[in-house]
């Protein structure tokens, strides 16, 4: 309903309540005032019968009364009267010869009773009558004396008149005026509704075109403009109004046409307004920007992938997914990350470039369309999966899998989607400058002969690593290893005969070691290899089995077929001593007493060796 209709209904409604009322109390008042003047004729036609009678009396023609009596009744708009009279009375002048002048009613008999005038009204819509009985009470005080004909007490009731009047011409005349009101205040309100309704239209009109066009932008339709108010003031409102939305809907356009594609928008819009989308893309930009900034100055690859996990979880509220990183070169894939308590959908682990769907289509590849779209997912029922690839270079490609159980997640995982594809391809360029690092400082920190680590590379892990692990708890069995007349292989069958051997050495001792160890060529044909949180049992273990292994190996050189040795001499970190260093010297130590007590041995480093030593070098 338009306003202008709402203030006519309101005015209209007050000026008809006012109306209802001021004809209700007129109604009241002329309807009072009728029986007022009913009444009034009453007691003057009372006063006028009871002078008349005494008259009468006196006179002593009482017998004429009945003429007296019936000419006043016939006055208009006395419908009936009648005279009571009271039994003092007549026990005093003997019984009426009228035979109307008894009580007729029960009003009459009380009257005569109680001495208290009674008034009854009779309405119909047709007819309307008042009823009056006035008691004639014996005083002194009239004129003549009533006592001094009536032998009766002052106040006592001598009679009574009973008379009708016909009040419906009174009534008639009271709803004529009353319909003369309504007349004049209908016309005077449809006068004020219509010059009222004029006056205001141009501002109703405005202020409806206006609050409409208010509705319609806040609810993200910046296409519509207020029409053209008709006065001065609304013109201008409504011309202001049209050019801020005209400027907001050019600034927004350009928002969503310009930097949607920059922030890969979200697929859904979800409120449709681009006052709205405008803010979430501005958002986007500035939380992606300062990623990027952060990233920019990690040091790792591993604290990129931590604020990559942070940006996930976090920001994009993803609430389970894995990150796998693929080397396409060697075909491993490595998780990255997973979340805690969930199984993924997926555990290829070779002959990835072939079988990964996202990996081989370099598209995203979700189940919610096509349960089965990829072969090798192993979620069942209503868990869904999507994974989303994105290659970093020719040798690493990383998957995000995400997994949802419901439609809600599902819903939230695809607006997402476009806004992590930003995250990820902004964190390609730097991931992949680490990964190029990772491989440059790789190369060197391994040894070209043997595909081992080298002694930068102990000393980096000494240096960086260690300090956190030694927080962690974590403690390390150290392990020295020599070969065993390994001169007389180079003097006796050459410098690629030794480099075979070596070679071999180092293929045992990687066949030997978990995840736990790594191998280090410390120099020429000595090793080391750092055990993780090792036992007594599981290091001797482990050196006997590299002792063994190497020992069952035969080379043949020049058609000659021999076997070789090592010696292993190990100490454990930081339980023999907290320094490093020295600890590698006690491993050292217990090597060359591996060498000088026999060769082709294992030996456990104890205080003992340390007896005629020169311990100022450790
Ligand atoms: P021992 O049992 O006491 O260890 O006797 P050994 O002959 O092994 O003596 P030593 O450990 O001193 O010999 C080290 C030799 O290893 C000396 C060097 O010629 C040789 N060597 C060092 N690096 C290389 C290498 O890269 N290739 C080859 N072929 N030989 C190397
Ligand atoms: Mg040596
Ligand atoms: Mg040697």
């Amino acid at each position: 309903m338009n306003s202008n209709k709402k203030i006519t209904i309101i005015i209209f409604s007050m000026v008809t309540l006012l109306t209802i009322v001021i004809v209700a109390l007129v109604a009241l008042g002329s309807r009072q005032s009728g029986y007022d003047s009913a009444k009034k004729r009453a007691y003057l036609t009372a006063d006028i019968v009871k002078k008349s009678l005494t008259s009468h009396m006196v006179n002593g023609n009482m017998d004429q009364r009945e003429t007296f009596l019936e000419g006043i009744s016939q006055l208009n708009e006395v419908n009936d009267l009648w005279i009571i009279r009271a039994k003092s009375v007549s026990k005093q002048f003997g019984q009426s010869k009228l035979t109307n002048e008894i009580p007729r009613d029960e009003i009459d008999k009380d009257v005569l009773e109680t001495g208290k005038e009674e008034v009854v009204i009779k309405e119909s819509l047709t007819n309307a009558t008042l009823r009056i009985t006035i008691p004639y009470t014996a005083s002194s005080q009239d004129k003549p004396n009533c006592l001094s004909c009536h032998n009766a007490q002052e106040g006592e009731v001598l009679g009574a008149i009973s008379l009708t009047f016909d009040i419906q011409e009174d009534r008639i005349s009271s709803i004529a005026v009353l319909l003369n009101i309504i007349a004049i205040i209908s016309l005077f309100l449809i006068f004020i509704l219509i010059y009222i309704s004029k006056k205001i239209k141009p501002y109703t009109t405005s202020f409806d075109s206006i609050t409409e066009v208010l509705k319609q932008v806040h609810e993200g339709d910046y296409s519509v403009r207020a029409k053209a108010g008709v006065l001065k003031e609304d013109k201008e409102a409504s011309a202001w109004l049209n050019e801020l939305i005209e400027k907001l809907e050019t600034v927004l356009t350009g928002i969503e046409k310009n930097l949607t594609a920059f922030v890969h928008n979200r697929s859904i819009n979800v409120n449709n307004d681009k006052l709205l989308s405008a803010k979430e893309i501005i958002e986007d930009i500035s939380e992606i920007y300062n990623y990027k900034k952060t990233i920019e100055t990690d040091l790792t690859k591993e604290d990129i992938y931590y604020r990559l996990i942070q940006v996930l979880k976090d920001k994009l509220k993803i609430q389970e997914f894995f990150i796998f990183e693929t080397d396409l070169i060697k075909d491993e894939r490595k998780v990255i990350f997973a979340t805690k308590d969930t199984t993924p959908c997926c555990n290829l682990s070779n002959n990835i470039k072939e079988r990964c769907r996202a990996e081989r289509t370099d598209t995203i590849v979700s189940s919610e369309n096509f349960p089965e779209i990829c072969r090798l997912a192993t979620c069942k029922n209503d868990t869904k999966h999507i994974c989303i690839p994105f290659l970093i270079n020719d040798q690493k490609n990383v998957i995000i899998h995400i997994i949802c159980h419901d439609q809600e997640c599902l819903k939230h995982v695809k607006y997402q989607i476009g806004i992590i594809k930003k995250y990820l391809e902004e964190t390609k360029p730097i991931l992949e400058s680490k990964l190029l690092m990772d491989v440059l400082r790789e190369r060197n920190l391994v040894d070209g002969l043997t595909g081992l680590y080298n002694r930068k590379y102990l000393d980096e892990f000494i240096d960086r690593k260690l300090p956190f692990e030694l927080r962690e708890g974590t403690t390390f069995a150290i392990m020295f290893l020599d070969i065993d007349y390994f001169k007389m292989i180079n003097d006796t069958y050459g410098h690629d005969a030794g480099d075979a051997i070596l070679q071999k050495l180092a293929q045992t001792m990687k066949d030997a070691v978990s995840e736990n160890e790594f191998i280090i060529r410390f120099g020429g044909e000595e090793f080391l290899i750092i055990m993780k949180n090792p036992t007594e049992e599981s290091a001797l273990k482990l050196a006997n089995k590299i002792n063994q292994d190497f020992s069952k190996l035969i080379f043949t050189f020049n058609n000659e077929s021999f076997s070789k040795t090592v010696s292993i001499g190990y100490s454990f970190f930081p339980t023999d001593t907290d320094q490093i260093w020295k600890c590698i010297k006690f491993a050292d130590l217990s090597l060359y007493e591996a060498k000088d007590t026999g060769r082709n041995k294992v030996v456990r480093f104890k205080k003992d060796l340390l007896k005629n030593k020169d311990t100022s070098s450790y």
